[in-house]
């Protein structure tokens, strides 16, 4: 595939009439070298974040060898696009028949539960798998409910068993689990590393209470990239107070430290070229938009950087005001308050690069309204924010007014 300079080349020479997404594969890649060097313990790539196949196998050949996945439609797809890959089956609460097929035709042998219910429903669905025997091979990671007070997206109130029924559902495990692990999700964009420890206090207060041997300590996603208002502390941070509070916990002495993240993997591999289609003053009608890869902007207000690129090279306004964005479609909710710092005579036919929208963004694009044709293209210069460039402070969040000589 031709490999482009950036958006804006990519919008001179193609001028795309559709929403067009840029794969930065260079960028994925050094996230998942960054965490399968530095974190002190293996990485899960979180595929509901973004479930390309080009970016999985990215991060495989980057060195990420555990997948976490949540659906039977992501263990087919993760399996069919890496045979040899460890799928972890972290969702609490799966069908039977989604446990039979992971166990049985992909080699599924990690799963994650928060009640006894599912415990059970596992052990049934593994052991037909199994022709009738229950299986002596699976790794059964409890799932607890911890805090997400520390993130900027919550997780904290569908799954995870409180510490209160923690024990029952440890010791019961453990009667079945040849590993057995415990696993906690401290919401997403956790914009303080305090966040693990405060869960892993949680952790140890369960272990001691079941007074169980716990192989595996699984701290989840969470880890945090960099937004506009959002600047979270380095990820070493994260890594060292994770390590040190972990090397503290009453576990086995082989036991393994876990996480799963999915933002911090792919949040830097897309960004998104949009077109103006019509302004209304300080509004502006881009071409993607709640149904497409800006659902978060809509609905949970997170802010995204922007900069335009003016395709025809006419001067351009160097004063920045604030917009709002609408999307294509016909819905009232198709609207994105941003803020979105921008040029003060942004016009139509202008394009604007919105970046950071390799997690939860190229992925939740639906075909509503009709609105679901884009482009990929695959460009080589740096993502608008990097967590991986080592200088933390030369973001070009700000940066946010190319024009064209
Ligand atoms: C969503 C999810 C993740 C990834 O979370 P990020 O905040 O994107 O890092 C990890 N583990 C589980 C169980 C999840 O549901």
């Amino acid at each position: 595939m031709h490999i482009h300079l950036d958006a804006l080349a990519v919008a001179r020479t193609c001028a795309p009439d559709e929403p067009a997404i840029l794969n930065r594969p260079h960028a994925a890649a050094r996230a998942a070298r960054f965490f399968v060097e530095k974190f002190p313990g293996k990485s899960l790539y979180a595929v509901k974040a973004n479930p390309s196949p080009d970016l999985i196998r990215i991060l495989w050949d980057s060195g990420v060898t555990h997948y976490d996945v949540a659906s039977i439609g992501e263990v087919r797809m993760v399996r069919a696009t890496l045979p040899d890959a460890t799928l972890c089956f972290m969702h609490p609460v799966k069908s039977p028949s989604a446990i039979a097929e992971a166990y049985g035709v992909h080699g599924v042998r990690v799963f994650s539960l928060d009640s006894l219910e599912e415990l059970d429903k596992i052990v049934r669905a593994t052991t037909q798998a199994n022709g009738g025997e229950l299986p002596t091979d699976l790794t059964l990671c409890v799932r607890l409910r911890v805090s997400s007070e520390y993130s900027e997206l919550s997780l904290a109130a569908k799954f995870g068993c409180e510490l209160s029924h923690a024990r029952e559902l440890l010791q019961a495990a453990r009667q079945v689990a040849d590993c057995l692990g415990i696993c906690f999700h401290v919401g997403s964009q956790a914009m303080s590393p305090h966040a693990y420890v405060q869960a892993l206090e949680k952790a140890r207060a369960a272990i001691v209470d079941a007074a169980v041997t716990v192989d595996i300590i699984d701290v989840g996603g969470g880890f945090p990239s960099i937004y506009p208002g959002m600047n979270p502390p380095p990820l070493e941070d994260y890594f060292a107070l994770i390590d040190r509070t972990y090397e503290s916990l009453p576990v086995s002495y082989s036991a393994e430290l876990w996480c799963e993240p999915g933002r911090a993997l792919c949040a830097e591999y897309n960004s998104m070229i949009v077109r103006v289609e019509k302004r209304r003053e300080n509004e502006l009608y881009i071409n993607d938009g709640a149904y497409g890869a800006l659902f978060d902007a809509a609905h949970v207000g997170w802010r995204f950087p922007v900069r335009v690129l003016r395709a025809e090279g006419a001067a351009m306004s160097e004063e920045l005001v604030p917009y709002s964005f609408y999307g294509p479609t016909c819905d009232d909710m198709d609207h994105m308050e941003g803020p979105f710092e921008l040029p003060a005579d942004i016009r139509v036919g202008d394009y604007i690069e919105i970046g950071m929208l390799g997690a939860y963004g190229a992925a939740m694009k639906t075909a509503f309204n009709g609105f679901d044709a884009n482009e990929v293209f695959v460009v080589s210069d740096e993502p608008m924010a990097s967590q991986y460039r080592g200088d933390r402070r030369d973001s070009r969040v700000s940066d946010n007014v190319v024009s064209l000589r």
